[in-house]
This record gives structure tokens, C-alpha cells and sequence, in this order.
């Protein structure tokens, strides 16, 4: 089968899935994503969004919508945050997309039965609109294409693994041994919130790991109690996921309306270490070790900060926010 197909399958299967029946962020788990790491993250991001609200007039109702919120941390933090921003907490309509039953569970119980919950983007209610969505891309299926002897193939996986089968890739340049990665799913959801802040007025901030421009490369990764293990070694056990190629995603999102940054240089521009010093400064040794593990982990050029990429993209005529440059 092609790997985006056996993605679909390790990850989403209703019984088997890797997603669908566990917790797998924190030490005991898997994985550790940035706001499991520490409430900065979604604290920062919270006053990002809700500066942007205020920049598109402070509508009286928005939709506050999260991709994959995973355990709801990153939404919690956003909305004690944003509570700087006077309506900003009454005005939000909060609509999580998910399609784990069991993570389902874990956000309900961190966000009250307040929120709604879709399978899909598309299910969101028309409305102005602020989307987050930090490492739910990566989860999204990719299918890939090698080229061994001039010609290109698709790797596909059997039962002994992956293996490859002739693939018509006319016209796409590659040297042999070229490894090339397509998102056909990603593309589609980026479209999909593309042609949402044509019709609605918004912001997304999509932030991942990947590449700022598209390169060859084989990306795909299998993850364990915090360990690599092969592709195909325990299918629905581990988790599976790719790099963002961020220029392919801008292009789906809306072509000249999207620009990126690495994480370090957001979250230094949105104060990281002021607020790491703020909370330094009332805390015990310990808690103070803890917060400069925290800032180092999050922005560190050797850990998340220069891996990890922020993407906003914005409705037709917006001006982009800061901390990010000219579209
Ligand atoms: N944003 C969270 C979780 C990241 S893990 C964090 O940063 O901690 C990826 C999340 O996306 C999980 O919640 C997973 O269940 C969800 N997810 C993955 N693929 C999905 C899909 N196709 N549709 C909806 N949710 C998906």
C-alpha cells in the first residue's frame, strides 16, 4: 500500500490506531511537544492571538479554533493568557478538530464541555476566525517517491516493509537516489483554511517542525518511549510523522498571503525570556533550573528553535502581524 495510506492506518484506525486509544505526550509517553514543555509556549501564543483579534476590530464572536489539540494544554494556556485582553475570553467560540475519542476525553476534561469538536476542518461554522495548530501537520500522511536508475518509483509498503514500485512522476527533476516527499492531505486542509480567510476574516498560526523551502529528502520518522524505531517495526505502536515542507504548505494555504519564521526568533520576539525572568524571579532553585531548561528547549538553535518553524498566514489585505516580516 502507499505510505499515506499506511499512515492513515497506524495512526487513525478506529481500533488500532496509534492516536485513537492513548495518551502519548509527556516523559512516561512517547513525546514531548512544546506546550507540554512548559505553559510559556501557549502563554506567548495566547497574547498573539489575542493582539490579532483586537487587530481585526475585536469581533464580538469569533471561532478559536485548534488543530490536534492533543491533551488541550496549548488551548488552556491560550485562553488564561489571553485574558489580558479585555473580551477577548467571551467573544471566542472554541471549536477543536480531533480524531481521537481518547484525546477527545483528556481535552474535554481540561476545557470544560464548552468547546466543540469536529473530525474536520470543514466542519468549522463560518465566522471570523483565529486557528492554532502546533505539530498536528507532521501527523498528516505523506507519500513518497525515490529515483534509482534515472526513473522514478513510489515507496509503498508490503510485508516485508518498504519497497518500491514504478511511479509516473513526469516532468519532476531529481538526481538517483533522490527521495522526494508529497502531502496531498496536508495540501488539502491547507486549501481548505486557505479558501476560509478568503471568505471570513482571520489568522492561523501554524507552527511544526520542517523546512522553510522545499528539498529532497526522506523525512519520515517512527518514535517510541522517546526512541527512533524503523517505519514498519510496530505499526500503530509508534508514532509516525514527517517534516513540514513549510513552502508547500504556504503555497496550499493562499499563494503571497503566508510568511514563516523560525520558533526561537517567535518566541524571543514575543518575550520568551522576559517571561522566563518574571517567573525566575518569584521561584524556589529548583523551579529556577527548570525555567532556563525550559527557554533553552523551546529556542535553543541545537533543540526546538531553529528546527521548528511559526507560519501565519492571513486574510486577502491584512497587514502581517508582528513578529513576522513582509508577506
Ligand atoms: N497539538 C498538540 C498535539 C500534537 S499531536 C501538542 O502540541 O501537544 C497530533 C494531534 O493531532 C493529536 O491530538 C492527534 O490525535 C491529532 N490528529 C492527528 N491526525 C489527525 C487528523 N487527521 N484529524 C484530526 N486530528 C488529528
Amino acid at each position: 500500500m502507499q505510505l499515506d495510506r499506511y499512515m492513515t492506518l497506524c495512526l487513525g484506525h478506529p481500533a488500532h490506531g496509534y492516536y485513537m486509544s492513548r495518551d502519548p505526550f509527556g516523559e512516561r509517553g512517547d513525546f514531548i511537544t512544546a506546550p507540554e514543555v512548559s505553559q510559556i509556549f501557549g502563554e506567548l501564543i495566547g497574547v498573539w492571538l489575542a493582539s490579532a483579534w483586537a487587530n481585526m476590530g475585536s469581533p464580538t464572536t469569533f471561532n478559536l479554533v485548534e488543530l490536534g489539540p492533543g491533551r488541550g494544554t496549548l488551548m488552556a494556556d491560550i485562553l488564561k493568557a489571553s485574558n489580558v485582553m479585555p473580551g477577548f475570553g467571551e467573544a471566542a467560540r472554541i471549536h477543536l478538530v480531533e480524531m481521537s475519542p481518547a484525546l477527545q476525553a483528556l481535552q474535554q476534561k481540561k476545557l470544560g464541555a464548552s468547546a466543540a469538536w469536529h473530525d474536520r476542518f470543514a466542519g468549522i461554522p463560518e465566522g471570523p476566525m483565529l486557528l492554532v495548530a502546533n505539530e498536528f501537520f507532521d501527523a498528516i500522511p505523506i507519500r513518497q517517491f525515490e529515483k534509482r536508475g534515472g526513473a522514478w518509483f513510489e515507496r509503498c509498503v508490503g510485508a516485508e516493509g518498504i519497497g518500491l514500485t514504478p511511479a509516473a512522476l513526469d516532468g519532476i527533476q531529481g538526481a538517483d537516489g533522490d527521495v522526494i516527499e508529497f502531502a496531498p492531505q496536508r495540501s488539502q486542509i491547507a486549501e481548505e483554511i486557505g479558501e476560509r480567510l478568503v471568505s471570513q476574516r482571520g489568522v492561523a498560526l501554524i507552527i511544526d517542525y520542517g523546512h522553510l523551502q522545499a528539498a529532497p529528502g526522506d523525512t519520515l520518522q517512527a518514535i517510541r518511549a522517546h526512541k527512533y524505531v524503523g517505519v514498519t517495526e510496530c505499526p500503530g505502536e509508534s508514532d509516525l510523522t514527517s517534516h513540514v515542507d513549510f513552502e508547500a504548505l504556504g503555497k496550499a494555504i493562499a499563494p503571497g498571503q503566508c510568511a514563516a519564521i523560525t520558533q526561537r526568533a517567535f518566541l524571543l520576539a514575543m518575550g520568551l525570556e522576559q517571561r522566563a525572568a518574571i517567573l525566575t524571579a518569584k521561584a524556589d532553585a529548583k523551579t529556577r533550573e527548570i525555567l532556563a531548561r525550559v527557554v533553552s528547549r523551546l529556542a535553543g538553535e541545537a533543540e526546538m528553535g531553529n528546527l521548528f518553524k511559526v507560519m501565519v498566514a492571513t486574510s486577502p489585505g491584512m497587514a502581517t502581524p508582528y513578529p513576522f516580516g513582509k508577506i
